[in-house]
């Protein structure tokens, strides 16, 4: 809710926001030229209609002039087919146009969120960027099928109707006229209602889509806590919200409506009043009256549109400059470099200081080296930083001071991609995407075949628990891969790693409790995954720090020991202490 209410958005129109949605239009330039010569096209035939009608009333029907009644009847068919295509070819280009342009903007806006950094993530909602990049996107469609085009018709045809009008009685216009300040009067009090309204429906739809979102992924804890009653509370809260203020944008319409109706009906009345009283002084032709009747309201339903399309422009506008801000907000990682060599492994970290946040320093000073097939566990507490030492090392989030070097080139320097081609993770909770387990561990990558997958899953040991699922490796990996085990999601993200063939292996152990069957085959797949390659782990399990040679120790952000096990063990220092309560403990 907070997250979206800090989204205050200019209320006034915004000619900046309009162009730079405009500039999408560039690449479906003649979609756009037929659209506008279609709605000038509509415009103009519109008013054939009273013209013609009013040619046959007093031409024609006085004199009985069958001849001449079926032709201009004719004539005024065929305007009416031609007016019927045109808008229904109109409505499917002014679309295609809006889809076609909301495509290429969700594209650029998902591969935009793609190259954040990880700290952006950290404190936007999910929600929030699902609302930015799936509904308000929707919104700025309307722009284009409900928005700009179309207003320009209806000016036009407005400015087309009224000078039709003044050519046909100038009198009688005027009167028309009398009635327009009231519209305009009642336009503005409904556009004014209507937008702050608007404008508070978007934000509830991001705060109900981060709820959501948030609590099918935290079910499990709201069950176990047992805390559906308040969650389901807060919910209706937030949708009774919603309710009531989608009731007043309704209700809003509920009055406008009626009262422009009220508004052309009293002058199509002072029409026909005028027409009687003595004081009219001219004879007023029946086609006449006949033509100022169709035209008032010809001309009340633009100028009604007007202000109903303007709020759809607006709200366009306002989600445009949501997703805009989002475009611009400049959070990618800074990867400028050029370095692109393959690595041979030796990592250096140059005493690093980071902090997630300003105020709490979480690394103080961190410096190692791990020389090329070198193999080190970190150990250390819960919240001594051993997960934050490693986010650093893939470059998604940056040192506040110090440098981390990689074969003596800093990580600042690596081209684009590189460094995630030259080190795989594995991290201690699996993410698996709802696919297939093939496509979960090829990632989609087109340089592994699949005899290559099945030959590396034997090696490690994933083949045989994946041909026992329902269709092998095609088998459908449901929601965050929550029908697989611990262990088994586990095996996978090792085989995604493996078929990387990454110069340094990073790995944060599951803290999970896996079965003694499942525990082997693990080890078993981490010492043929970590052999003859660098590698990093942050280790949970007593056979890792055995066979790791050297152990760094970690303590509220800082390293404390370094040493092997059995050095170690006879400094009787912190390790020895950690060592008796976790890994004792473990096996
Ligand atoms: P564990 O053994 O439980 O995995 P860890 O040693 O890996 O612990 P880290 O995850 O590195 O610990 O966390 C170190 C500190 O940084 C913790 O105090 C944690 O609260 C904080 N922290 C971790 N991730 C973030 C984040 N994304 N934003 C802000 N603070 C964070
Ligand atoms: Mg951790």
């Amino acid at each position: 809710m907070n997250a979206a209410n800090k989204n205050k958005e200019n209320p006034t129109f915004n000619w900046f926001v309009l162009k730079r949605i405009f500039q999408n239009v560039k690449a479906y330039k003649r979609i756009f030229i037929s659209a506008f010569f279609l709605t000038i096209l509509i415009s103009s035939l519109g008013i054939a209609r009273p013209i013609l009608i009013k040619k046959i009333l007093d031409d024609y029907i006085s004199t009985k002039d069958l001849y001449h009644i079926q032709l201009f009847a004719g004539i005024l068919l065929s305007t009416l087919i031609v007016e019927a295509f045109s808008q229904y070819r109109n409505a499917i280009l002014t679309a295609s146009l809006g889809q076609n342009i909301i495509l290429d903007i969700r594209k650029r806006l998902f591969r935009h969120l793609l190259e954040f950094k990880h700290s952006f993530f950290d404190v936007t909602p999910v929600g929030i960027l699902v609302t930015r990049s799936v509904s308000d996107v929707e919104a700025l469609a309307d722009v284009f099928s409900q928005g700009f085009i179309v207003i320009m018709g209806d000016i036009l045809s407005l400015v087309v109707f009224l000078t039709a009008m003044f050519w046909v009685n100038w009198k009688l216009s005027i009167i028309v006229l009398f009635t327009l300040p009231l519209l305009f009067f009642a336009t503005r009090i409904f556009q004014r209602g209507i937008k702050a309204t608007f404008q508070k429906i978007r934000n509830l739809i991001a705060s109900l889509n981060t709820f959501v979102q948030e609590h099918i992924q935290g079910m499990q804890v709201i069950q176990l806590f047992g805390r559906e009653k308040e969650e389901f509370e807060k919910f209706e809260k937030l949708n009774k919200e919603h309710l009531k203020t989608n009731i007043k944008s309704i209700w809003f319409y509920s009055i406008f409506l009626p009262v422009i109706e009220i508004l052309s009906s009293l002058a199509i009345a002072l029409i026909i009043l005028y027409s009687s009283l003595p004081i009219a002084n001219v004879k007023i032709t029946p086609g006449e009256i006949t033509f100022f009747i169709i035209l008032t309201s010809m001309l009340f339903r633009p100028l009604r549109m007007i202000a109903d399309r303007l709020n759809t422009l607006q709200m366009g506008m306002v989600a445009a400059e949501r997703v805009f801000k989002l475009m611009d907000s400049n959070e990618k990682l800074h990867r400028g470099g050029s370095f692109s060599s393959p690595l041979k492994g030796k990592v250096e970290y140059h005493d690093i200081h980071f902090r997630y946040r300003d105020d709490h320093e979480i690394l103080k000073g961190i410096s190692f080296t791990i020389q090329p097939g070198e193999k080190i566990a970190i150990v250390g507490t819960t919240g001594a930083g051993k997960s934050t030492v490693i986010n650093l090392l893939g470059g998604y989030y940056a040192p506040n001071s110090g440098n981390i070097l990689l074969d003596d080139v800093d990580i600042v320097n690596f081209k684009e991609g590189h460094l995630q081609e030259q080190i795989a993770v594995v991290l201690q909770d699996v993410f698996l995407f709802s696919d297939t387990i093939r496509n979960n561990i090829m990632m989609y990558s087109d340089n592994i075949s699949d005899s290559e997958m099945i030959e590396a899953s034997k090696y490690i040991g994933a083949h045989e628990f994946i041909t026992q699922l329902p269709g092998g490796y095609n088998f459908d990996v449901k929601e965050r891969g929550t029908q697989l085990s611990a262990g088994q999601r586990q095996m996978i993200a090792f085989l995604r790693a493996y078929l990387h063939h990454p110069a340094i292996l990073v790995l944060d152990e599951a803290t999970s409790n896996i079965d003694t069957e499942t525990e082997l085959l693990i080890q078993n797949a981490t010492e043929k995954i970590t052999a003859g390659r660098t590698s990093i782990i942050i280790a949970h399990r007593l056979a890792t720090i055995k066979n790791a040679s050297k152990i760094m120790v970690m303590e509220h952000g800082r390293i404390v020991e370094t040493g092997t096990l059995d050095e170690l063990i006879e400094k009787d220092g912190p390790f020895k202490l950690l060592y008796e309560q976790q890994f004792m403990t473990h096996k």
